[in-house]
């Protein structure tokens, strides 16, 4: 198919100009055609965040959003590093409040700490960004540094073409010799790199400022050419697949935090992905308040039998943890409070049953889930102790062959590494974590470090490996804020300039004891750092108080942690928000 005369009109255009290094349109132009054209269409350029230069602060590049991340940036110093997040997701959620916004206690807002708000260098520093991307791999060959008459020598490649680099001179110049042939540009020469700087931030200004140049780096003589690479692929949420294919891209670091979190389990039981809903994301939070509310006004719909109406008000939750707990207390005080007065023609057919396979909150002493199970049971929360063996639409299939009719699943039974940490050629800890020594480095790999509920000891450090928990989370990020400061302020921020560094103190976690509400103005709290340890450990409404007013405390910033308090005195005075919006 011949281009259009317009696209040739372009085409001569920015032909004319394409002797000039990097001029910003040229770096505009893939998208221009992947956009507008489809026959010409070229594989996005996978751009880059290169190396940095001597003179230049050096780069934390953080992997992921969560507890461990976020606590991370929000200490680094900006004015030592650039700080770079890669996340599918630009906030933060506050998970110990997230059971609460599945039944409109809380709204989803007041759960989610948008990013630049915990790090506004984020958003601000010219070095410093945050990309909405997953990170794919890790290439963590050893950074070189060399002398180089080209100041930060940049590589920019087509998708899937490790062995092309390709720069958008040459994809002009295919592009002219295609269509002065009057064909379309096939493949990627093999070429060797202009000296030029090519970022992706470049690209973005290009793409929105024609006129706009990339500023060069006069005065760099000695730039450190990374082997180190991340490679990410945006998140694009799978809208229109013309317009928004995934874009890959490629970021180099002088230090690399890796805070990607941990995945729900599923111990390979089938159906669970397909007909279940995890409790991890807002956006999981937001699927199951919709999934409650059709089922509530559906059952109220004439024509359904009574047999359909419970199941479909039939709320099954699977996994007896803190997690699982606190949702199945957050709905029996959902369903006592505003569906018995607001929905009262099916208040009779809606029920919630925990299914877990040992002890519920086998984390907590005998007799703070003595209390919870009382409590829960008196609240109407049927508690079933069974394995599930198989999840189908419209039903669950127990080990001793007991089939649970349910309109709604909720899936909680703990964590485990995610695929991305499991391709990760690093020496793991057991259970698969990545291993991470006393200063929670990946001793595998120079400048990498690893938090949160990705990680764990390794073996060698004689150290066990501490809970999936937003405290633990936290504090690693917090202390390896103040590792990487005393570095970088010390000289050893860039890659390869800490080899030999004093660190100082290792990290050491300190427990400082576990909460969960059951619902209904009761919770546990336990300030002990072991179940057999001496300390304060009590059930009922005190504790309830206590657990609302540490998590207020903990909210991370003064407008969600306005919300959450406007959001509860609200839902007591008013009921819960049941519009399903
Ligand atoms: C509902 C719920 C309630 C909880 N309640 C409590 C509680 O009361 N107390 C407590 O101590 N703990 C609690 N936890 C556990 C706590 O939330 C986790 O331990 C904590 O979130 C771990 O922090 P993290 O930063 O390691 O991971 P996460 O917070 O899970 O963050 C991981 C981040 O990495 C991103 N990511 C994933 N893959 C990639 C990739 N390939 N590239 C880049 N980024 C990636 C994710 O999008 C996310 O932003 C709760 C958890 C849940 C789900």
């Amino acid at each position: 198919m011949a281009p259009s005369p317009w696209l040739f009109n372009l085409t001569r255009t920015l032909l004319k100009s394409h002797r000039t290094p990097t001029s910003p349109t040229l770096t505009a132009l893939p998208r221009l055609f992947s956009s507008t054209s489809p026959p010409l269409r070229l594989s996005p350029p996978e751009a880059g965040l290169g190396p940095t230069g001597a003179g230049e602060k050096p780069r934390v590049v953080v992997l992921g959003s969560g507890w461990a991340g976020c606590r991370l940036m929000k200490g680094i110093d900006t004015s030592v590093y650039d700080v770079v997040c890669v996340s599918p997701r630009n906030l933060m959620v506050f998970t110990p409040l997230l059971a609460s916004t599945c039944v409109g206690t809380l709204e989803f807002r007041s759960v989610a700490e948008p990013i630049a708000r915990i790090q506004p260098s984020i958003s601000r520093d010219p070095g410093s960004y945050f990309f909405l991307a997953r990170c794919k791999a890790v290439d963590t060959d050893d950074h070189t540094e060399t002398s180089s008459p080209e100041p930060n020598l940049q590589s920019v490649e087509f998708a899937n073409s490790e062995a092309s680099p390709m720069i958008p001179f040459q994809i002009l110049d295919i592009l002219r010799d295609r269509l002065e042939d009057g064909n379309p540009p096939l493949q990627a020469k093999e070429t060797t790199l202009p000296p030029s700087q090519f970022s992706l931030k470049n690209a973005q200004q290009a793409a929105f400022n024609p006129s706009s140049t990339p500023c060069p780096n006069e005065e760099k003589t000695k730039s450190r050419v990374g082997k180190a690479w991340l490679h990410c692929e945006t998140v694009t949420d799978g809208g229109n697949p013309s317009n928004l294919e995934p874009w890959n891209f490629k970021v180099s670091y002088d230090k690399l935090v890796i805070a990607s979190g941990a995945e729900a389990s599923t111990f390979g039981t089938q159906g669970v992905k397909k007909h279940a809903i995890f409790l991890r994301e807002v956006a999981h939070a937001q699927e199951i308040r919709r999934k409650l509310l059709l089922n509530l006004m559906l059952s109220d719909v004439p024509g359904i039998s009574d047999a359909e109406k419970s199941r479909l008000l039939h709320c099954v939750v699977v996994g007896g943890g803190p997690t699982g707990v606190e949702f199945s207390g957050e709905l029996s005080d959902f369903i006592i409070r505003d569906v018995h007065q607001r929905y009262s023609h099916v208040k009779d057919f809606i029920h919630v049953t925990l299914i877990e396979a040992n002890e519920i909150l086998s984390s907590f002493d005998v007799r703070l889930r003595q209390y919870a199970t009382n409590h829960l049971t008196k609240s109407g929360v049927w508690l079933v102790r069974g394995i599930v063996k198989d999840v189908q639409p419209e039903k669950i299939i127990l080990n001793d062959g007991t089939e649970v009719p349910f309109g709604l699943l909720v899936w909680s039974t703990g964590v485990g590494p995610s695929p991305f940490i499991s391709s990760l050629q690093f020496p793991k800890s057991p259970g698969g974590r990545i291993g991470v020594d006393e200063w929670l480095r990946v001793p595998a790999a120079q400048d990498v470090f690893s938090i949160g509920d990705c990680s764990g000891f390794l073996e060698s450090t004689g150290k066990p490996t501490l809970r999936a928990l937003a405290q633990v989370a936290e504090r690693q990020g917090k202390y390896l804020a103040g590792l990487l400061n005393r570095i970088g302020k010390a000289g050893g921020g860039h890659a390869n300039s800490s080899k030999d560094m004093e660190l100082g103190d290792p990290f050491v976690y300190k427990h400082l004891g576990s909460m969960a509400t059951v619902g209904r103005y009761k919770a546990l709290v336990d300030l002990r750092q072991s179940k057999e340890a001496k300390g304060l450990s009590l059930a009922g409404f005190v504790s309830w108080f206590i657990w609302r007013s540490a998590y207020l405390t903990r909210v991370v910033s003064w407008r969600n942690r306005f919300y959450v308090a406007i959001n509860w005195a609200t839902t007591f005075v008013f009921g819960r928000d049941l519009s399903r919006i």
